[in-house]
């Protein structure tokens, strides 16, 4: 399991113990004493350094300007005060594999008859190699006598799924090798790094203090992780999953999933991974890397990722939009539970959708998956949009002859002659008009409404649905039918109801269900 190592970057010995505590408060399990930071470093700092700081488990660095580091002087010095380090008793030392291999076997050697652990690192600030490459020298790290660490500068955005790719390769031969790619574009091997056995994952004590390009601050990474109980909780065999969108500052899918996951005692986690619309094709391809095991899709990606993934099934074909990944035998598969989620959120309640007459109030990607459910249960589709003619493609693109598109302009007179009715529009979504994309009184008893809007939970149409006498669904029904379904696919399993119970109350959605 990964634990939090905060690199400390002082100039004085007082500064760097200060530091080390803060981190400590902060969360971090460890602290890396980058001792090449001090003004002064001598073998009496060390030691010193060592004696103040005895209850705070750290690695000691002293990284030469070769590597990237502020040390300055020459190399027998350098490696002198490495071995005092050693001597000195802290719980890890760095050791680069630049070093040469017999200096380095000589000090590894030490530091394993000391009872310090050695970390053997590489660092390469021109380029990614190839994987064959990032294997050779997490190899090498190994035969050295240490913990293989290597970091390497990330070029462009694919250069991650060969470091992920590479990691995960060597995981068998390098346990708890640390691989993770430098500069702003490399972030996600940093992330997933723990899903690949890493012993650490670093942080910079805040925002001013970081000591890597693209490392994030022991804050954002402690409120990144929150949601699937911190990076403690993930090691080579924990699972995979999680859910890439833009923006995704409110999703509720982390939540539910890492509660059902926790709920049932499984070895998995759900990340968030916000995804700008250019960056898909090369996230997807990290975390394929990285072995995911299954994912949600969100706006804006339901229709770009399904050229990216290796089959669709038939409700994602027909739909034309991809909510939900599994993997398969190492293949990437597309589903859609938008449907299931939809049919269930009526079903559940009772309504027939056998030779009912539904309208549906929009045309995008959840009116779609809508209008496919409806279809597929054999009533009668109206569709109406504010922009007819995005109503006339969908209706083209799902066919059948159950399928009619309206204009706008009648829609109270088709809401009135609706056994079902349909929002697939965020109006009444909060950001958006509250009010109801029908007028009120074409609702009427012996009908039913699905507002898909599930923020807030009561929305102006579910409240005009109760007073008119129609039986109101709100749209976080639907969301718990999608989101069961993804699980039930990822894991075979049933989601267990108290986890979602408990997520729905502690958040700001509820549901009469509930
Ligand atoms: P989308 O693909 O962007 O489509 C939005 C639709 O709403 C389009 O038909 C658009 O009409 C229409 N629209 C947008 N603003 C409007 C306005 N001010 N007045 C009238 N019509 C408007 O979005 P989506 O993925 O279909 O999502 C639609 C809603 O469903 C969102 O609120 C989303 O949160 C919700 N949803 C809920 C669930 C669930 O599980 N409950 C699942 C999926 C989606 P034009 O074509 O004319 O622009």
């Amino acid at each position: 399991m990964a634990l939090v190592c905060v690199p400390i970057r002082e100039r004085t010995a007082g500064g760097m113990v200060r530091a080390a505590r803060a981190a400590r408060r902060r969360g971090a399990d460890l602290v890396e004493l980058r001792l090449d930071y001090l003004a002064r470093c001598g073998p009496k700092d060390i030691e010193s350094l060592a004696e103040r700081l005895r209850s705070v488990p750290a690695v000691a660095t002293l990284r030469p300007e070769r590597e990237g580091g502020r040390y300055r002087g020459g190399e027998r010095p350098r490696l002198d005060l490495l071995e005092r380090a050693i001597r000195c008793g802290f719980e890890h030392v760095d050791l680069e594999l630049s070093i040469g291999r017999r200096e380095l076997c000589r000090l590894t050697g030490l530091a394993r008859r000391r009872g310090v652990r050695a970390i053997v690192s590489h660092h390469d600030f021109r380029r990614t190699p190839p994987v064959a490459g990032i294997v050779q020298r997490l190899r090498q790290c190994v035969r050295a006598g240490g913990l293989a660490k290597a970091a390497f500068t990330v070029l462009r955005p694919g250069d991650c799924a060969r470091i992920l790719g590479a990691a995960r390769r060597a995981r068998g031969r390098a346990p708890g090798a640390i691989v993770v790619g430098m500069g702003p574009a490399g972030t996600i091997t940093r992330t997933l790094s723990p899903f690949l056995g890493a012993a650490f994952v670093y942080a910079g004590l805040d925002r001013r203090r970081l000591t890597a390009p693209g490392q994030p601050d022991i804050g954002a990474l402690m409120e990144y992780w929150k949601v699937a109980g911190g990076p403690g909780r993930v090691g080579a065999s924990t699972g995979l999953y999680g859910i890439l969108g833009h923006p995704l500052g409110h999703s509720l899918s982390p939540a539910l999933q890492n509660a059902a996951f926790r709920g049932l005692g499984l070895d998995a986690a759900y990340l968030p991974f916000d995804v700008p619309p250019r960056a898909l094709a090369d996230t997807l391809g990290a975390l394929r890397a990285a072995g995911l095991r299954g994912a949600n899709v969100t706006i804006p990606h339901k229709t770009a990722v399904m050229e990216l993934l290796d089959s669709l099934d038939g409700a994602a074909a027909g739909v034309g939009a991809v909510n939900t990944i599994v993997r398969s035998n190492g293949r990437l598969c597309g589903y859609n539970t938008d449907v299931a989620g939809f049919v269930g959120a009526l079903e559940g309640r009772g309504v027939v959708l056998r030779g009912a007459r539904a309208l549906v109030v929009g045309a995008g990607g959840a009116a779609r998956a809508a209008v496919h459910g409806l279809l597929m249960r054999g009533a009668a589709v109206t569709v109406v949009n504010r922009h007819r003619r995005r109503a006339e493609g969908l209706a083209g693109r799902l066919g059948g002859t159950g399928i009619t598109v309206a204009n706008l302009r009648d829609i109270g007179e088709l809401a009135g002659r609706s056994d079902i009715l349909v929002n697939c529009t965020p109006v009444g979504m909060r950001g958006f008009p509250a009010e109801s994309p029908v007028p009120p009184r074409s609702l009427h008893r012996g009908m039913a409404v699905l507002d898909m809007v599930y923020n807030p939970v009561r929305t102006p149409l579910l409240g005009a649905a109760r007073r008119r006498g129609a039986l109101g669904i709100p749209g976080v029904e639907m969301f718990l039918g999608q989101a069961e379904e993804s699980f039930r696919l990822w894991t075979g399993k049933r989601f267990p109801d108290a986890a979602a119970r408990a997520v729905l109350c502690n958040s700001r959605f509820s549901t009469s269900r509930h």
